[in-house]
């Protein structure tokens, strides 16, 4: 063999290590892989969804649910470059508690999804007259949602945007004959809006005390992660207790988790592609720090099995 041969098989020596090297640093690892493959299936954590009571969403509304298979094949929106990034839009005036409260629920959606997340800085609410009114029932004035979708945040949906979700303080009516609306999103225009006044007690004229600041947070990570999840294509869950289901009233959203089940998590991990053991860690970290204890407590337990089903088998 001459020195050039030797040099060529030298450099494809070479070349197949970095290959190789490459793969490994690219592909998941087998323990990954098998902490997804259990998270994704196991369900012993998740209660399968109770008969819906007389004016639940199920009652009311006949949905078929999704399955992963459908899912995939609707070919939902995804966060593909440049459209990454989920922008939250402050929409009227947030005092210095509730912009904490905002921040909080950002960080939530940063763990959620697994993604970047903005917030841009506040915007006015609409001074037109056709956009808001006083509810005839509360005596209070409502925007209406179809304007803050269609005429504030559309036109200026950001480039890196993924959606971009407005919240504000004041409530919402999405049309002249509802009473009122909590939330509403359109998935071609990238754009929703949720209001989180019905979730603190002031609007009920209730003290405010520590334990309403937590029930205040958690309904609105709930909400805010449920509707992002639509944005995902994610449709409502039949299935499981989910934080997918869907909901009437307040009380019936009290009663769902903040959790995904195992099948909407495999929808949003397929489609963003998360290791699930960071984002339920950094969940768990995020429930401890905020006071939502039955949350932690519930992910401690389920990091647990999800990490002892991802050890090797002996
Ligand atoms: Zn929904
Ligand atoms: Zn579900």
């Amino acid at each position: 063999m001459s020195t050039r041969h030797f040099l060529l098989a030298g450099i494809l020596l070479l070349l197949a290590l970095l290959l190789s090297f490459a793969y490994a640093a690219s592909a998941p690892d087998a323990a990954s892989r098998r902490a997804l493959a259990f998270a994704t299936s196991d369900d012993s954590d998740f209660p399968k969804l109770p008969a819906p009571r007389p004016s639940d969403w199920l009652a009311v509304h006949k949905e078929p649910g999704q399955t992963f298979e459908q899912y995939v094949a609707s070919k939902p929106l995804r966060p593909v470059k440049p459209r990454t990034v989920l922008v939250i839009q402050p929409l009227g005036s947030f005092d210095k508690d509730r912009k904490d409260l905002l921040d909080k629920a950002s960080q939530f959606a940063r763990i959620f999804f697994q993604l970047e997340v903005r917030t841009e800085k506040q915007l006015s609410l609409p001074a037109e007259k056709a956009a808001s009114r006083i509810n005839p029932f509360t005596h209070k004035p409502q925007y209406l949602s179809t304007h803050l979708l269609y005429k504030v945040l559309a036109p200026r949906l950001p480039k890196d945007a993924f959606a971009d979700l407005g919240v504000t303080m004041s409530d919402l009516y999405p049309e002249e004959s509802w009473n009122y609306v909590f939330g509403q999103a359109s998935l071609t225009e990238r754009v929703g809006v949720y209001s989180f006044i019905r979730y603190t007690p002031e609007f009920w004229d209730l003290p405010r005390t520590p334990e309403s600041d937590v029930l205040l947070l958690r309904r609105t990570c709930k909400v805010m992660s449920h509707e992002t999840g639509h944005m995902f294509g994610i449709a409502h869950c039949t299935a499981y207790s989910c934080n997918m289901n869907g909901s009437n009233s307040l009380p019936e959203s009290d009663r769902q988790p903040l959790f995904l089940c195992p099948v909407c998590l495999k929808k949003l991990q397929w489609n963003i592609g998360f290791d699930v053991l960071k984002r339920y860690t950094e969940m768990h970290d995020f429930c401890a720090a905020n006071g939502l204890k039955p949350e932690a407590d519930w992910l401690a337990n389920r990091i647990a099995k999800i990490k002892a089903a991802s050890e090797p088998a002996h």
